[in-house]
């Protein structure tokens, strides 16, 4: 599933091992996410590809307990997704197929997570990423 920032100068191919309309999509209430309206999904078993075709655009911005780092585009402004170590987070609303997620964005609050278990759900719950590009 193709998508990409408004500008086009990262790219995303989300390659999920399920269906869209199986996979859960979270809207964490962070204070991030919210301003955001941040929809986030993720399949272990599938594959996520990050293309940076202009590599200056790229802000990896952190945060909080600074586990994650969040993709943004710096010109656009749009906010892509989310990599922990080799591991990452799609946001939904920048995919071309983004109607094709059915299930309702379920709200969840991951306050008082300490970063191991935080690093720990990642690990078992984000989709595999591979960079490209720039
Ligand atoms: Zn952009």
């Amino acid at each position: 599933m193709r998508g990409r920032c408004h500008c086009g100068a990262i790219e995303l191919d989300f390659m999920p091992a399920r269906a869209p309309q199986a996979l859960t999509l979270l809207a964490c209430q962070c204070s991030f996410c919210r301003k955001h309206g941040t929809r986030a999904t993720a399949d272990p078993d599938g594959l996520l590809v990050i293309t940076v075709t202009e590599r200056e655009a790229l802000e990896r911005y952190e945060f909080g307990l600074a586990t994650a780092q969040f993709l943004l585009c710096r010109r656009c402004g749009v906010y892509l997704g989310a990599v922990c170590g080799e591991r990452g987070l799609v946001n939904v609303n920048c995919l071309d197929d983004q109607a094709r997620f059915t299930q309702p964005a379920r709200p969840i609050d991951y306050d008082g997570e300490t970063a191991q278990a935080r690093r720990l759900r990642r690990e078992r719950g984000w989709t595999p990423v591979e960079w490209r590009g720039a």
